[in-house]
C-alpha cells in the first residue's frame, strides 16, 4: 500500500520555464547509438525527461534567485556566510559549520581527521563517494542496515534503520578502539531513499555513548527523512518538521551534507559540528583552506551560500515536502497499478523498478535493468539509470562480475522540476513497454573501463 501524500497540486506556480523537447524515434535511436547504448553518455538536449539523478537538478525559488543577486563576493567574511551560519544553527542546532563545494568536499575535509588507517566506519549503508572517502583515509566502511532493506517487498516503514544488535556485535568483536566513528545516512540513499526512524537514531546514540564513539550524520536528505518520521513513526504525527530535525541532530556530534539535495541548490555542501567538537572544528578549518577554500566560503560563491541559506528553510515547508514525497509515491503507485514491480515502500527521492523480475527472460549477465533503461529511452526519451549489476562492477580478487541480489532501474525525481503530468508520461511509457517486454533483448559490454564502469561503458545487444 502506498500512503497518499498527494491530495494537493504542486504548491508553487511557474514563473520561468525551460523548454524541453522529445526527439523523434529515429533521433532517439541515433543518439543512443552514438552514446554506445549508455544513457549516461547522452547529451541532455537529447533527453525529454531526465530522471538520472536528484542531485543538483532541482529548481530554485524566486526567493533563492533574489538571494543570488545579493551575493557578497568578498574573499573573507562575506555576509552570505553569516546568513548561512545563522540558518545552520537555527535549523540543526549546531554552532559550528564550514561551507564546502559539495558533499564529497565535506567528506574529504572531515574524514581523515577522524579515521586512523585500518579503522572501521560502521553505518546503515554508505553512499558511494562516502565509502570512497572512508577508504581514501585508510578506513573500512561497513554496512549494518537492517535485513528488510534487502527485501524489495517488505513493507517495513524504516528500511534505513541500523541493525542495532549487529552494530553492538560488530563493536564488541572488533573492539571500540578500532572504530573511527558511526555514520548514519538519512535518508538511506543507497538503500533506495528509505528513512531512518528517530527511535533507531536514539538507540544508535546510546550505543555510541556506551562505547564512547563519535556519531555523525550523512545528512543529504535530512528534511525528507524528517517528513517520513512525522508520517510513519508513532507519536511523531503532530510534531513540526523542525522539531523533529532538531531532536534528530542533537543526538549526533556533527554532519556532512550535500546541499545538492535537500539544500535545494545546484551546488554546495556543509560540515556541521556540535558544541562539543571545537577541537575538531579547528583541525577541519586547517584542512578546509588548502582543499576547499577560505573558511568563509569553502568553495562556494557568496551568492550560492545565500541561495543555500534560503533553500534550507524552504525545504522544511510541509506542503513542499508532502508534494515532493507524494510526487515520487504517486509515480510509484502508477507503476504498481500497471503491474511493474518496484521497491516498496516507495522511497523519498526515487522509484526503483525491479528490472531483473520484470524482464525475467533475461539472465542477470545480460544486464536486464540496463536493457530496460535503453528501451525506456527509445520508447519515451526518458533517462533513467541502472543500479545493479553494471554498477556493482567486478570482484577485485577474481575479476568476475559481481552479481548483486538486486538489479534495479532508478527513476530519480528532481525537486520542483517536473509536474505530475511528466510523471504520468513516464508511467505511460512503462505501460507501452509492458506490452512487449518479452521481446526486449539483453546487452553486453563492448567497452569496459576498469573503474566506475557504469559512467562510460559501451554496449551492444545480444
Ligand atoms: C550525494 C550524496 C553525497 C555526496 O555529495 P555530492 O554533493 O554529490 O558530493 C554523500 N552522501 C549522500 C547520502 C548523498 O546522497
Amino acid at each position: 500500500m502506498v500512503e497518499a501524500y498527494w491530495p494537493q497540486a504542486e504548491p508553487y506556480r511557474i514563473k520561468v520555464v525551460e523548454p524541453i523537447q522529445l526527439l523523434s524515434r529515429e533521433g532517439r535511436e541515433k543518439a543512443l547509438e552514438r552514446a554506445g547504448l549508455n544513457p549516461f553518455l547522452l547529451k541532455s538536449d537529447e533527453v525529454y525527461i531526465d530522471l538520472l539523478t536528484d542531485s543538483g537538478t532541482g529548481a530554485m525559488s524566486d526567493n533563492q534567485w533574489a538571494g543570488m543577486m545579493s551575493g557578497d563576493e568578498s574573499y573573507a567574511g562575506s555576509r552570505n556566510y553569516y546568513n548561512l551560519a545563522r540558518a545552520v544553527e537555527d535549523i540543526f542546532g549546531y554552532p559550528f559549520f564550514l561551507p564546502t563545494h559539495q558533499g564529497r568536499g565535506a567528506e574529504n575535509v572531515l574524514f581523515p581527521l577522524l579515521i586512523e588507517p585500518g579503522n572501521y566506519v560502521p553505518g546503515n549503508m554508505h553512499f558511494d563517494t562516502t565509502r570512497a572517502h572512508i577508504e581514501l583515509a585508510g578506513g573500512i566502511g561497513v554496512n549494518l542496515v537492517g535485513e528488510e532493506a534487502y527485501d524489495l517487498s517488505s513493507e517495513h516503514p524504516f528500511k534505513g534503520d541500523m541493525d542495532i544488535p549487529a552494530l553492538i556485535d560488530f563493536i564488541e568483536k572488533k573492539g571500540p578502539n578500532s572504530i573511527a566513528f558511526i555514520l548514519m545516512t538519512v535518508t538511506c540513499n543507497s538503500g533506495g531513499g528509505q528513512p531512518v526512524s528517530l527511535g533507531n537514531m536514539k538507540r544508535v546514540q546510546e550505543v555510541a555513548r556506551k562505547y564512547d564513539l563519535p556519531l555523525f550524520i550523512d545528512a543529504a536528505r535530512f528534511a525528507e527523512n524528517a517528513f517520513f518520521i512525522k508520517k510513519r513513526e508513532p507519536g511523531q504525527e503532530d510534531r513540526p518538521i523542525r522539531t523533529i530535525i532538531r531532536e534528530f541532530f542533537q543526538l549526533a556530534d556533527g554532519f556532512t551534507l550535500s546541499a545538492k539535495k535537500d539544500g535545494l541548490v545546484n551546488i554546495g555542501g556543509l560540515i556541521g559540528l556540535a558544541r562539543s567538537q571545537e577541537e575538531l572544528l579547528q583541525k577541519a578549518r586547517e584542512r578546509l583552506v588548502p582543499l576547499e577554500g577560505f573558511i568563509t566560503y569553502g568553495g562556494m560563491a557568496g551568492r550560492d551560500m545565500e541561495a543555500l541559506a534560503r533553500g534550507l528553510y524552504e525545504v522544511l515547508e510541509e506542503d513542499y515536502l508532502a508534494h515532493r514525497v507524494g510526487q515520487v509515491a504517486r509515480l510509484g503507485q502508477k507503476l504498481l497499478d500497471i503491474g511493474v514491480p518496484i521497491q516498496q515502500p516507495i522511497g523519498g527521492h526515487a522509484v526503483f523498478v525491479d528490472g531483473k523480475t520484470w524482464l525475467k527472460h533475461l539472465p542477470q549477465e545480460q544486464f536486464p535493468s540496463q536493457a530496460l533503461c535503453i528501451e525506456l529511452y527509445l520508447e519515451s526519451g526518458v533517462r533513467a539509470v541502472e543500479v545493479g549489476t553494471i554498477l556493482a562492477g567486478r570482484d577485485p580478487q577474481t575479476g568476475e562480475n559481481i552479481m548483486p541480489p538486486l538489479d534495479l532501474l532508478r527513476l530519480t525525481v528532481p525537486r520542483r522540476t517536473y509536474t505530475d503530468n511528466h510523471m504520468d508520461y513516464v508511467a505511460a511509457a512503462f505501460g507501452k513497454i509492458g506490452e512487449k517486454r518479452e521481446k526486449i533483448r539483453g546487452v553486453k559490454m563492448t567497452y569496459e573501463p576498469q573503474i566506475l564502469r557504469h559512467f562510460t561503458a559501451s554496449f551492444t545487444r545480444v
